[in-house]
């Protein structure tokens, strides 16, 4: 999962992503609207945090764009408590859901998993593609009762492979999605990942592989 924090506040931002990255989300974190926008538009995120009043283009602004280039992301405005108007404003301008600063990080994590959880999806702690299952709380894969740990990029790519069943994804795609957008990591480093991955799913005796689109990306196999 991945989230975009758009806070003006780097104090506030900050400590959002902090919170957020402890509980396993990928984070990019911008500090005005302009930028905000931009980075929402390339359609990587699962999630917004969006901050109302914010320097170059507030959010309410940010948000009516954002809708009108058709992005269904779902936005999660952060208003101040007297905000009353904006919070009316906002949630009319196609915001999913407000928290009032400040807040708690137990309610801010409640409303961003209710937020992200798709439509139909069963509250679980586990994705299960074929024999495996992937425990998004003990970060551990398991098989018929066997289980290994996984760092947190190994998660977080098998994630986003068992996210997307049988779909190609592509290298880049990894780096936008768990590096960041503007990361400058390499393609080797997610072959390096996927490398262990795949140990992992040896030692487990899992029917489940992950195949290489050579020049391309990762796909899953194995499910039923
Ligand atoms: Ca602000």
């Amino acid at each position: 999962m991945k989230l975009l924090v758009v806070e003006d506040e780097v104090a506030l931002a900050d400590a959002l992503s902090e919170i957020l990255k402890r509980n396993k989300y990928a984070v990019d974190t911008v500090y005005d609207g302009e930028d905000g926008l931009d980075y929402a538009l390339t359609g990587l995120y699962d999630c917004i945090l969006l901050d109302i009043m914010l320097p170059k283009k507030d959010g309410i602004t940010v948000l009516r764009e954002l809708r009108a280039a058709h992005l269904s992301t779902p936005v999660l405005l952060l208003t101040a408590k007297s905000d009353t108007e904006d919070k009316i404003k906002g949630l009319d301008s196609g915001a999913d859901d407000y928290l009032t600063k400040p807040f708690v990080s137990g309610e801010l994590l409640a409303r961003v998993r209710s937020l992200t959880r798709r439509r139909g999806e069963v509250m679980t702690d586990e994705f299960t593609f074929g024999d495996i299952a992937l425990n998004k709380s003990t970060f551990s894969l398991s098989r018929e009762g066997q289980f290994v740990k996984l760092s947190l990029k190994e998660y977080q790519i098998l994630e986003l492979l068992i996210a997307n069943p049988k779909q190609l994804i592509a290298k880049e795609r990894f780096i936008e999605k768990i590096w960041g957008y503007e990361s400058d990591v390499e393609y080797n480093n997610v072959e390096v990942y996927i490398s262990f991955l795949r140990k992992k799913l040896t030692a487990l005796g899992s029917t489940v592989t992950i195949k290489t689109a050579r020049g391309i990306g990762y796909f899953l196999e194995g499910g039923a």
